[in-house]
């Protein structure tokens, strides 16, 4: 499994369609200062799904979205294309190839696509999770995260190791699950509240 290419269009810097085609192996992107390199890679954390706004170096979710420059006006859209070779059948679905889109409303509203269907945010969580492609980006090392890493509490630092390891999804399906039975059980003592009254 690798990425093969990703695709930006109105994120960020980027306000033209830019394509990245990357071989399997190492990447190196290269750029005076203010070029855009961290956007690329901001750009690849957001299709996965990346959340946090402060993660992506902006205030809000719109922030992606390119905002104009003295020569060219601000974009209503964001959208970022990311296309993975999947031969080794590492995700887990029918594809050879997954191209995973994003896309993001300056007037509010946000899409999910795999392979041009639409999807939801989880759909994409669950099917990156097992890779450790997962909700926390711990594939993703930002400038300075190596230190909250060092000083991150040993609970802190298991979550790191869960998330990585693929035992986080199931941790949340759990969790998911019991609320599921809580909710069921209020149902159920409901109903024999209501059996009790009628009977
Ligand atoms: P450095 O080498 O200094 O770390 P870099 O090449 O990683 O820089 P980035 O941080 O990726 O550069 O890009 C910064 C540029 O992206 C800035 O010029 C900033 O104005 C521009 N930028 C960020 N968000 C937007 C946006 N929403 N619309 C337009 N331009 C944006």
């Amino acid at each position: 499994m690798h990425l093969k290419t990703l695709t930006v269009r109105g994120f960020k810097s980027f306000a033209s369609a830019t394509r990245f085609d990357f071989e399997p192996g190492i990447t190196c992107v290269v750029g005076p200062n203010g070029s855009g390199k961290s956007n690329v890679v901001d750009a690849l954390a957001w299709v996965m799904g990346e959340q946090g706004a402060k993660t992506l170096r902006g205030g809000k979710m719109e922030d992606v979205i390119f905002a104009g420059t003295s020569a060219r006006p601000a974009l209503g859209r964001a959208e970022v294309s990311l296309t993975i070779d999947n031969s080794d059948g590492r995700l887990p679905i029918e594809f050879s190839e997954v191209t995973i889109t994003r896309t993001l409303f300056r007037q509010g509203g946000s899409e999910y696509a795999i392979n041009g269907a639409p999807v939801r945010l989880l759909d994409i969580q669950e099917l990156l999770s097992d890779t450790g492609l997962g909700r926390e980006m711990h594939v993703i090392v930002g400038q300075g995260q190596l230190d909250t890493v060092l000083r991150a509490t040993p609970t802190e630092r298991r979550g790191f190791i869960e998330e990585a390891a693929g035992v986080l999804k199931h941790r949340r399906r759990k969790e998911k699950a019991l609320r599921k039975l809580d909710s069921m059980q209020g149902n159920l003592l409901r109903l024999a509240d209501l059996l009790a009254e009628l009977s």
